[in-house]
């Protein structure tokens, strides 16, 4: 179970997560007053960082090799899923660019939509993002594989590069491969190998707003996530005690953690 530990009360604490990589450390600053959940987003993806760069450690200890490489954004052209806490510091963090930014975005996202809904895809897409009914991995594969037949850029994709990459969703930050590279290229016929992903932290968020709100854990598809970030904007009036907060998602690791099978 991660622990939790006060340095300096009340405000700093010293976390420690077991994860399936080895322990992730580290000291997060807590304020005394209420914060929206987008507040603890940077720290999730923080841990989720930390423990996919033991993994990949581990990987390169026991000889395999990581084909992920700047440059290469084969990857970028997947379904990314979206907890809800990220699609709201996404569209805080897009309103906060200038003028002329939101509008290379906003054209973006409008002809993303629109190739997935020439596709037939789009009301698929709705339909995840809005739907009351969890959704399994299996009832998602087609609706993945049909995504990713499209070979559509993600509209955040600027000349090969993540346009948002410190704001970057944290499925981004997951997928590591250690199949040679040209194989993303063709993943239908060529199927990756990937790195295990020991905090898969869209998955935790997901099921943290979850239990905050009472919904079903959700993920959104990246291209609806502004989209579904605007239309949900009064949920993300709601605010938390930062303590409390931290203690539920801590709570959230621990259970995903739980609910891992054993390596
Ligand atoms: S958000 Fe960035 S890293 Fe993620 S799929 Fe889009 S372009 Fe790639």
């Amino acid at each position: 179970m991660p622990t939790m530990e006060p340095t300096h009360p009340p405000e700093q604490f010293n976390l420690s997560i077991k994860t399936p990589a080895g322990p992730v450390t580290t000291t997060v600053e807590i304020s005394t007053g209420f914060v929206p959940v987008t507040q603890i987003v940077p720290l999730m993806r923080k841990l989720g960082e930390q423990a996919e760069s033991l993994e990949q450690q581990r990987a390169v200890a026991s000889g395999q090799k990581i084909s992920c490489a700047k440059g290469c954004a084969a990857c970028c052209r997947m379904l990314v899923p979206v907890s809800a806490p990220e699609a709201f510091a996404l569209r805080d963090m897009v309103a906060a660019l200038s003028e002329n930014r939101r509008q290379v975005i906003r054209r973006a996202l409008a002809d993303t939509t629109a190739r997935l809904e020439q596709a037939g895809l789009l009301s698929q897409l709705r339909h995840v993002a809005e739907t009351d009914r969890a959704i399994t991995d299996d009832a998602m594969e087609p609706i993945n594989r049909a995504y990713y037949a499209l070979k559509l850029p993600c509209p955040y994709l600027e000349n090969e590069a993540c346009s948002i990459y410190e704001d970057r969703p944290a499925a981004c930050r997951e997928l590591l491969v250690t199949s040679p590279a040209d194989w993303c290229q063709d993943m239908v016929n060529k199927p990756i190998r990937a790195l295990p992903v020991p905090l898969r932290v869209s998955t935790i968020l997901g099921m943290l707003w979850s239990d905050l709100t009472g919904s079903p854990p959700r993920l959104i598809p990246l291209p609806l996530a502004l989209d579904w970030a605007d239309r949900h904007a009064a949920e993300n009036r709601a605010s938390w005690k930062a303590r409390d907060l931290l203690d539920k998602a801590l709570d959230t690791i621990w259970r995903f953690l739980s609910q891992q099978p054993a390596r």
